[in-house]
């Protein structure tokens, strides 16, 4: 949702593109009502636009006498983000076009742990084929498995990249390709892209976990993701959790939420009741196979994540909890442990309308949402003004 201030001063030409690609104004005379501009000034603005290749205009249907309104519409096509969402072991790599849509997508199977002076050059020369020769990019996106202090693009506390740890990405990048350069943390980027997409119409707060090989969480608070002082927000996985049976996590302390309930958990306590497991695939087949023991592991996995995630709902008051990630195939057994706790453990007035719902986007999230976050940044109403002065 986009929350124009009342207009106490003039829409800039940034402004009013806003409300084009949100699709809240599809005419001149739209413009005019929303913002209070006179004709001449809209008038003004949307030809600035255009001119810029910034939007595009189509004569609206047949007429009915007289001209027919021209219909604004925000062009897309006018330019492509190189994009790629970093995972442990598979990275997914894309060009979307500035509506956020994928246009050409490849998957490689990287290690991250190779460091960046190998998988970045990979990244880059991806990137470069899917290009072929295309010379309108217009920002770059990355997200990452490891904590980032976002304003810098630096990989801080990477117990999951070791290598990576104080790399900063965006200088890296920018000297070949010479545009705006943003990296998130991996969730945060999934987190923005599942709001974006499935939620942005009708609720501005939202808590995205992923319950994967290990579980993180990101945080969408007032329409935005929220990040923290330095970027830390929402690592939710070293949160310990009461009565885990003193496990060791690897962060060195007993009990965190991810040392007990992660996919590597859940692994783990199967085997260790003589389970033929190997992969989470094994888990999710037992799972669709009603197998009770699994169920009964899955679903503990659920109470302890509750438990954490219900101190999050108490602190943030989100209006839908989403469950994605590998385990998110789980969701049924997941689900009934974390409400089950959830609802005993959280406020009455936060719990009153909250939704605990499965990931809708999946595994195209993370690319989804870095795009959008660098065409937040590139045709932000400020950086469309600053562009033109
Ligand atoms: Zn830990």
């Amino acid at each position: 949702m986009l929350h124009l201030r009342s207009m106490s001063r003039l829409a800039t030409t940034g402004e009013v593109l806003q409300l084009i690609r949100s699709g809240e104004a599809v005419t001149r005379a739209d413009i005019g009502r929303v913002t209070g501009l006179s004709r001449p000034a809209v008038a003004h603005r949307v030809a600035d636009l255009l001119q810029r290749g910034l939007i595009l205009e189509d004569a609206d249907g047949p007429s009915t006498g007289g001209r027919p309104p021209m219909r604004l519409r925000f062009a897309a096509s006018g330019g492509v983000v190189p994009v790629a969402s970093l995972g442990a072991r598979r990275t997914q790599i894309a060009l979307c076009d500035l509506a956020g849509e994928v246009l050409q997508r490849t998957d490689l199977d990287i290690d991250v742990e190779e460091g960046p002076d190998v998988v970045l050059p990979l990244l880059m020369d991806t990137w470069e084929k899917l290009l072929d020769g295309r010379d309108d990019v217009v920002g770059i996106g990355l997200g990452v498995p490891a904590t980032v202090e976002f304003a810098a693009g630096r990989v801080e506390s990477a117990r999951v990249m070791a290598s990576w740890t104080g790399v900063v990405i965006p200088p890296i990048i920018a000297e070949r390709f010479r545009v705006p350069v943003l990296v998130d943390n991996d969730v945060n980027v999934i987190a923005m892209g599942e709001h974006r997409v499935v939620y942005a119409a009708e609720l501005d707060d939202l808590l995205f976990v992923k319950v994967s090989t290990r579980i993180g969480a990101g945080v969408i608070s007032g329409g935005g993701i929220l990040r923290g002082a330095l970027g830390a927000a929402g690592e939710m996985g070293h949160i310990p959790v009461r009565d885990g049976g003193g496990v060791l996590c690897r962060c060195g302390n007993l009990d965190c939420v991810d040392s007990v309930a992660s996919g590597t958990a859940i692994l783990r306590d199967l085997r260790a009741k003589g389970r033929d497991v190997t992969s989470l695939a094994d888990v999710t087949a037992l799972v669709r196979a009603g197998d009770a023991e699994t169920m009964a592991v899955v679903r503990q996995a659920g109470r302890w994540l509750g438990e954490v995630i219900s101190g999050a709902v108490n602190l943030l008051n989100p209006a839908v909890v989403v469950l994605g990630g590998d385990v998110a195939e789980m969701f049924q057994p997941l689900v009934s442990g974390v409400r089950e706790v959830v609802y005993r453990r959280s406020t009455q007035l936060a719990t009153r309308s909250l939704r605990i719902e499965r990931s809708r986007l999946g595994p195209g999230a993370g690319i989804t949402g870095c795009a959008l976050m660098v065409l937040d940044h590139v045709l932000s109403a400020r950086a469309v003004d600053a562009a033109a002065r």
